[in-house]
């Protein structure tokens, strides 16, 4: 394991656009400084809506390509943060989007949401106990906002890290490896009031907007412990520029117009240029009060000092 990069940061997300809409700076940041990020998206998305008409014909309903289309958006996102360690849980198709809560896609056969928790772990141990990763994000326990990928998404990721970390399980997935840190992704309840004040104030290209409610994650100030600056939007490079760049390559998921953003429902919301989490597992990195400006903080294994970042 002597060639892999001293710092390994592993983030597991439900379908593809949600870990640039979550994670997108953080990613950049990373990837930049050398970092091994390594994304791990558990189904293509197969059952989100189409926002530009001219695709309309991949949704699942008519022709159900959209899963093979997302794949190549993800990898033109990825290019935007600077990612090249990108795969699919079990294989590209291997799980299939639930759909939202209650709708009967969601017990379908292959369906992420049905597939038995271990059971999708299990290539997920495999992946964890071969890249090694000091840190792990994903979402809470309720998936952030409820979807049944987004819940069983966090199931998942956070029972293969303890899978992961147990020797007597299943040696033939690689060796044990416990990761030291997890976090769950998380907005600032006062950083949501602001970004909706802004787009009240300012408008945006949208007809209308969201309501605090439908952002995933939001909780109390004094629950978040890290926070990752993504620097200003058009800056010219900024890790939030990239984010803003990978989100807008989820082209059929995702509509940018500057700091705003819009998903298929066509509601304006805030595009956060500051990414947020809860360190649910594992020592903090700063002193009590603070945060973490380094999901790293703290792990004497990953704290040699970053590789230079490099422009792009
Ligand atoms: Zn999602």
């Amino acid at each position: 394991m002597t060639d892999l990069p001293a710092r390994r940061l592993l983030l597991v997300h439900a379908h593809p656009d949600d870990e640039s809409i979550n994670n997108g700076a953080t990613m950049a940041r990373y990837a930049a400084e050398g970092a091994l990020v390594t994304l791990v998206t558990c189904t293509l998305g197969e059952e989100g809506e189409v926002i530009p008409p001219g695709l309309a014909h991949l949704a699942p309903d008519r022709e159900d390509r959209l899963g093979p289309h997302r794949v190549g958006e993800l990898a033109a996102a990825m290019a935007e943060l600077g990612v090249t360690d990108h795969r699919f849980l079990g294989g590209a198709g291997r799980f299939r989007d639930s759909g939202m809560m209650g709708v009967a896609q969601n017990e379908r056969p292959g369906a992420f949401w049905s597939t038995p928790v271990d059971e999708a772990a299990a290539p997920l141990v495999e992946i964890v106990r071969e890249v090694r990763p000091q840190v792990l994000v994903t979402y809470d326990p309720d998936g952030g906002y409820g979807h049944p990928d987004h819940i069983q998404a966090h199931r998942v990721a956070m029972r293969a890290a303890e899978l992961a970390a147990d020797p007597a399980h299943r040696p033939e997935l690689g060796p044990a490896h416990a990761v030291a840190k997890i976090y769950w992704n998380r907005v600032p309840r006062p950083v949501a009031e602001a970004g909706f004040a802004r787009l009240a104030a300012e408008g945006s290209a949208f007809p209308a907007d969201a309501a605090l409610g439908d952002v995933p994650g939001v909780v109390d100030e004094d629950r978040i412990t890290a926070e990752i600056d993504g620097g200003p939007l058009g800056s010219g490079g900024s890790y939030a520029d990239r984010k803003s760049a990978a989100m807008a390559a989820h082209a059929t998921q995702v509509a940018v117009d500057g700091p705003f953003f819009a998903l298929s429902n066509d509601l304006g919301q805030p595009l956060f240029t500051t990414e947020y989490y809860e360190l649910v597992h594992g020592t903090p990195g700063a002193p009590a009060g603070t945060r973490e400006t380094d999901l790293f903080a703290g792990l004497p294994a990953a704290e040699e000092a970053p590789r230079e970042v490099t422009g792009r």
